[in-house]
């Protein structure tokens, strides 16, 4: 479903992403760890389009990443994404905040909108708090938030920077909750997480990251039990 081939991504004179090859298959989810530093943003934000890449390829269902305009807003949206700080829109209600999109870029109209985000407002489990401004919620409920607003682009993919390292402890699992039905539920995703106990129970698949490459890319058993490399190995002691 994505694919990146060869990638590379300078910031002046660090390469920040070094010959990166990547396949994520329809359904799977692919945890992403490694040190701080290491490239983990940065790709995700390529996936996207936020970072532009100096070479090689990143398509999605075959097609190369659009460049501008109205593909590049549809890109977006299936590309659904959720950051470390929660990014919604301060002004809008929690309804709003998962309507705009679907109206905006799904071009749905209104009630439609407002149905769907119901919906998935409930599934997240804050579908009493439609009518708030997400300043009047805890952090894990505006996550839960952010999350809805990225399904209600139905997108193809989902994809997850550190969701829970900006929450308190006692919001972490009901987001992880969140992220685990939806990979029952067959979404593919990628997740950038410190969380292990997440990476073993839901990643098909660990990619390991350091110094802009990938190091590894496993199981989470093959991973967690018997690293390959050196520079897992360390990480691994400094988490567990
Ligand atoms: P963390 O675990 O701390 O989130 P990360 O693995 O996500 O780290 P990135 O945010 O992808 O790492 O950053 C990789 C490297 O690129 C870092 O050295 C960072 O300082 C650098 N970097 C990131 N964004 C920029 C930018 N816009 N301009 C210059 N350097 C950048
Ligand atoms: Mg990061």
């Amino acid at each position: 479903l994505v694919v990146l081939d060869n990638v590379n991504k300078h910031f002046g004179a660090l390469h920040v992403l070094q010959n990166i090859d990547l396949t994520i298959a329809r359904g799977e989810v692919v945890v992403v760890i490694g040190p701080s530093g290491s490239g983990k943003s940065t790709l995700c934000r390529a996936i996207n389009r936020l970072e532009p890449i100096d070479s090689g390829s990143i398509t999605l269902d075959g097609k190369p990443l659009p460049a501008e305009g109205r593909e590049l807003a549809r890109l977006r949206a299936d590309v659904g994404m959720v950051f470390q700080s929660f990014n919604l829109f301060a002004h809008k209600t929690v309804l709003q905040n998962v309507t705009l999109g679907q109206i905006k870029v799904r071009r749905k109209d209104k009630a439609a909108a407002e149905t769907s985000a119901r919906a998935l407002l409930d599934r997240v489990g804050v579908g009493n708090q439609a009518d708030k401004y997400p300043a009047q919620l805890s952090g894990g409920q505006q996550q839960r938030v952010a999350i809805a607003r990225a399904l209600a682009m139905e997108p193809k993919v989902m994809l997850f920077d550190e969701p829970t390292s900006a929450l308190d402890p006692e919001m972490i699992n009901e987001v992880l909750e969140v992220m685990q039905q939806l990979a029952r539920d067959g979404m593919t995703m990628v997740v950038v997480t410190h969380e292990m106990g997440f990476a073993r129970s839901a990643a098909n698949r660990v990619v390991f990251m350091s110094d802009g490459q990938i190091v590894e890319e496993t199981t989470p058993d093959q991973f967690f039990t018997n690293p390959r490399s050196d520079r897992a190995k360390d990480f691994l002691s400094k988490i567990l």
